[in-house]
């Protein structure tokens, strides 16, 4: 875990984290997307629910803080996340984060997947990361891309998803 840092982040301080994961589609697992679960014959699977966008948005997070990796907070081998909520995951994040004197300012991710397409669940997606985030979703950017049948994704073998997230620090 990274050290306690000298002083608080004030207004004039702004950071920048980005996040990435990926997860391997399987039958026999929901598909949810950002806390949100989309009509799908195949899920990620994964340790917790493997809401790979909410691990994305939460390592963006706690990188803009200094704060580690999601790894760090939550070990895929406590079985205290065996099946997790990550939205609750992103939650107790979006906590630490604040915790230490940090505001979020916007979000913003793509979901690459060759299928299902998301184009409908975007603006839903939008919606529920808003709400997690206390952000209006003006601040939430939720993107979608396919692999254009390259690689893993392209193949259908699984979906990543990508976000940057900026913080500015609370005390004036
Ligand atoms: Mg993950």
């Amino acid at each position: 875990m990274s050290a306690a840092p000298a002083r608080q982040p004030t207004r004039d301080d702004h950071r920048t984290g980005i996040g990435w994961d990926s997860h391997r589609l399987v039958e026999g697992r929901p598909l949810i997307l950002g806390g949100v679960t989309i009509v799908s014959p195949l899920g990620l699977d994964g340790h917790s629910d493997a809401d790979v966008l909410c691990h994305a948005i939460t390592d963006a997070l706690l990188g803009a803080a200094g704060l580690g990796d999601i790894g760090d907070h939550f070990p895929d081998t406590d079985s205290a996340y065996k099946d997790a909520d990550s939205v609750k995951l992103l939650q107790a994040v979006i906590g630490r984060v604040a915790d230490r004197g940090w505001e979020i300012v916007n979000v913003d991710s793509t979901i690459v997947a060759e299928k299902p397409k998301l184009g409908k669940a975007k603006a839903q997606i939008q919606q529920r990361l808003a709400d997690v985030l206390g952000l209006d979703p003006f601040d939430v950017g939720v993107k979608a891309s396919t692999g254009e049948r390259l690689g893993f994704i392209g193949r259908g073998e699984g979906i990543a998803a990508l976000a940057v997230a900026q913080l500015r620090g609370r005390n004036p």
